[in-house]
């Protein structure tokens, strides 16, 4: 006889329990959309502080009282930030397309992955599709191949790893690898580079100049220095963009550096690849496809949840040795490349279908969708800087090439540095708009970056009005 009582488990996997449910969510994100859209009086964060947030969780866990998603998904909701918000202009993470909540549905009930090719025979076959999309764009050669993993850190790994292992360089010789990057570059790539065992002075970190791109007429200089200490250079990285200001780094001058002295060119393009799908700001990006890797977000600029990052090499470029893991439980031949197992090529073993998000995007409204999320979140930055640039008591750090601006209040009294400080203190509070800060050079930056495209000028020219009014309000406090 079993007396294992199953019955919870068999309802929850019930058709009917979940044909109940599914609507009643899809309302809510429905209702906070229009809300969020239509109000002149948005809210974009409620701060409250971590233990606050700890103790409300603390006490729903352990509550008695019965739980449905609809309940738990309100005050989910209601504790979170809203990115869909016009004042939403903080980190540079999409603003999610409504159709990725309902693709995101799909992923997570599917369940399929792409480690091996049967576990995820669609995916596998759609990031092949939509990877020699992007390398075509790119202008990569039409050998190109890639795969989509888990975010841009995962990404600039991958890539580095298999620009190490591509390279040529033979094991006992790894104590020596460098890598050369702007003093700009995103964290990752360090972390990345720490990871593969590159110690700490291999990471030459190149000097940035006035408009915080990486000084190619120093490359050869610190590419000298670095081989007279015996340093092997194997890869070099260019931003496109930085994360902190948004700079682009000239990729042809640093496309004529690696190929002179035959090292490999990778290009961290998390946020700013996606410039390609712009007519207007692809110059940005000029000689990108002379890298022989890159990297690009789908979830900052192309609109899609975290994490989905595609990771593309020139292959018509060089040769590409990635990993060749053994796994006879996976594969028996470890040696073919096989796009279709694609575990052979990612460092994940089980990774989401998140594919299935961009595709998606691309067959319901074509590449037009992402030229205009470009087109119009780049316009709103330089409109923004335009703005700031007509205030007297304002100050741009420098002319925006993308959608991230920094700028900085200038008050009559008192240190720069402090007020602005307070003023960003102040702005996450008031909770109508999200925002961010940076430091530059030492010195503190106010930072947005424009992730919304339904945000406009009223909504710039009100974040304007509020940090004035705080500024006025903490100089009265004094
Ligand atoms: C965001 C970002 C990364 C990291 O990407 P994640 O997806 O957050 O891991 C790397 N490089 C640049 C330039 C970025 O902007």
């Amino acid at each position: 006889m079993n007396t294992n009582d199953n019955s919870l488990l068999i309802n929850a996997y019930s058709a009917e329990a979940f044909r109940k449910g599914a609507p009643e969510i899809i309302e809510l994100i429905n209702n906070e959309l229009e809300c969020l859209q239509a109000e002149d009086n948005f809210k974009t964060v409620e701060r409250r502080p971590p233990e606050e947030q700890l103790s409300f969780w603390s006490e729903e866990f352990q509550s008695k009282s019965p739980c449905s998603l609809k309940d738990l998904s309100e005050k989910i909701m209601e504790r979170s930030i809203h990115f869909h918000s016009k004042g939403y202009m903080g980190h540079q993470v999409a603003v999610t397309l409504p159709v990725t909540a309902l693709t995101s549905a799909l992923i997570g009930y599917m369940n399929n992955c792409t480690t091996v090719y049967e576990l995820g025979m669609t995916g596998n076959a759609m990031e092949k599709v939509v990877i020699s999309h992007l390398a075509e764009k790119y202008g990569y050669d039409k050998r190109a191949t890639g795969f989509i993993t888990s975010g841009g850190s995962m990404g600039n790994l991958t890539a580095l790893v298999t620009a190490c292992t591509s390279s040529g360089i033979q094991e006992k010789d790894y104590p020596k690898l460098a890598v050369m990057v702007s003093e700009e570059a995103h964290y990752s790539v360090e972390r990345a580079a720490k990871i593969m065992g590159i110690q700490s002075d291999c990471i030459i970190k190149v000097p940035t100049g006035k408009d915080f791109a990486i000084r190619t007429d120093l490359m050869e200089q610190f590419y000298h220095q670095a081989v007279s200490e015996g340093k092997i250079v194997f890869c070099v990285v260019g931003c496109a963009c930085t994360t902190s200001v948004g700079a682009h780094d000239n990729l042809d001058a640093l496309a004529d550096f690696a190929e002179k002295h035959h090292i490999w060119f990778h290009v961290d393009g998390a946020h700013g690849g996606a410039a390609i799908f712009s007519e207007k700001y692809k110059y940005l990006l000029k000689g990108i496809e002379r890298s022989d890797s890159l990297i690009v977000d789908f979830h900052k600029m192309m609109t899609t949840p975290p994490l989905s990052t595609a990771v593309i090499y020139n292959a018509g470029n060089r040769k590409i040795n990635e990993f060749s893991p053994k796994a006879a439980y996976l594969w028996q031949d470890q040696l073919s490349e096989e796009w279709w197992n694609s575990a052979k090529h990612t460092l994940e073993c089980t990774k989401p279908l998140t594919v299935i998000h961009t595709y998606a995007i691309m067959r319901l409204y074509g590449d037009e969708i992402y030229r205009q999320n470009v087109d119009t979140l780049y316009d709103l930055g330089k409109e923004f800087a335009g703005m700031i640039k007509e205030q007297n008591d304002m100050e741009l750090t420098l002319d925006p090439s993308s959608n991230i601006v920094c700028f900085r209040f200038k008050p009559d009294t008192g240190n720069i540095n402090e007020v602005n400080k307070a003023i960003a203190d102040e702005l996450l509070q008031d909770g109508a708009f999200y925002t961010v800060s940076t430091t530059i050079r030492g010195n503190f930056y106010l930072r947005i970056t424009l992730m919304n495209p339904l945000t406009g000028t009223e909504e710039l020219t009100k974040l304007l009005s509020k940090i004035r009014e705080i500024a006025k309000k903490i100089k009265s406090e004094k």
